[in-house]
């Protein structure tokens, strides 16, 4: 994904992060069963992801792509299933999308949406395997959808786990390119039941050397409720703040006002050079990366009444 340039800052600006928030107190305690993710089954979904091939938007990789993580969801006890198909002109023509949307429900009608895109960006001079610009936001849903299923308790809020189409540009970021998932579900949100009250996205969380970096463009109470829940993890190194704002697929909802927060790790191999080429392969990403992703998710879902959302 493009981005707006910025620079990083996480190991240099976490170690003085880590004086102020260190003693941030525990909101609530988690079931046993939360308490760790399935790493073995976070790198199954991702391996399994890649194993589809390059999977960028209107193709038959990514229509087959989207059948099976209909099929994992469908798995899940409660689950409901809901598809999103559309079709927008782009600069290499008319594509067809389609969201994904796995409903859990909550104790509320209003909902919090954790997503991730499917879509990989589609290159013409190699084969893309998108193990982290990609495959690992997805295996990160999944495992949610996993964990949840294994819990008694519900939700706060009803969660719809939404796997957007079209977030990578075939040529430029524009009106016609890009975010084109969620930019459609931003403009159709209106017509669900109930208020939505917050946006959690995963991507690119895969990375086995991951230190996740909210951007500036993040809510500010949904960044103070993902610090506070890697916290109660005692997994502080895996924080800090992206010192810049990012183009991504919270863009559309934070100009809906809808509280959003992108978590991300953009520092991907030095100098994030692994992003968008042929090293985004299954070997720079880990199970205990995509676990910690969803268990962090997980731990801000169950707390996110409590920040006022
Ligand atoms: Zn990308």
């Amino acid at each position: 994904m493009d981005r707006f340039v910025v620079k990083m800052a996480c190991a240099g600006f976490l170690s003085g992060l880590l004086l102020l928030t260190g003693c941030g107190k525990k909101e609530f305690s988690l079931p046993e069963s939360l308490k760790n993710a399935d790493k073995e089954k976070g790198i199954y979904f991702a391996e399994k992801s890649v194993s589809f091939g390059d999977r960028y938007s209107g193709s038959e990789n990514i229509r087959k792509y989207g059948d099976w993580i209909i099929k994992e969801l469908k798995k899940f006890p409660g689950m409901e299933v809901e598809e999103e198909v559309f079709s927008c002109d782009t600069p290499t023509g008319n594509i067809s999308f389609r969201n994904i949307i796995g409903k859990i429900s909550g104790k509320s009608q209003d909902h919090v949406i954790v997503w991730a895109h499917y879509d990989t960006k589609r290159f013409s001079t190699f084969p893309f395997a998108g193990a982290n610009d990609g495959a690992s936001g997805t295996a990160a849903l999944l495992l949610i959808a996993d964990t949840l299923g294994k819990i008694q308790e519900k939700l706060p809020y009803t969660l719809h786990l939404v796997f957007f189409d079209g977030e990578e540009c075939q040529e430029d970021y524009g009106e016609n390119d890009g975010l084109h998932g969620s930019k459609y579900h931003a403009a159709n949100l209106h017509k669900r039941k109930g208020k939505c009250k917050g946006m959690i996205l995963l991507d690119m969380v895969g990375d086995k050397e991951l230190c996740i970096t909210p951007p500036k463009n993040s809510h500010s109470s949904l960044v103070a409720l993902f610090e506070k829940a890697v916290e109660s993890m005692d997994k502080n190194s895996l924080k800090g703040r992206y010192n810049g704002a990012i183009l991504d697929d919270h863009v559309p909802f934070l100009e809906k006002n809808i509280p959003a927060v992108d978590l991300i790790d953009f520092s991907y191999g030095e100098n994030n050079v692994y992003w968008h080429s042929p090293e985004d392969t299954m070997d720079k990403i880990s199970g205990e990366s995509i676990a910690f992703a969803s268990d962090v998710t997980i731990r801000m879902l169950y707390n996110m009444k409590n920040t006022g959302l």
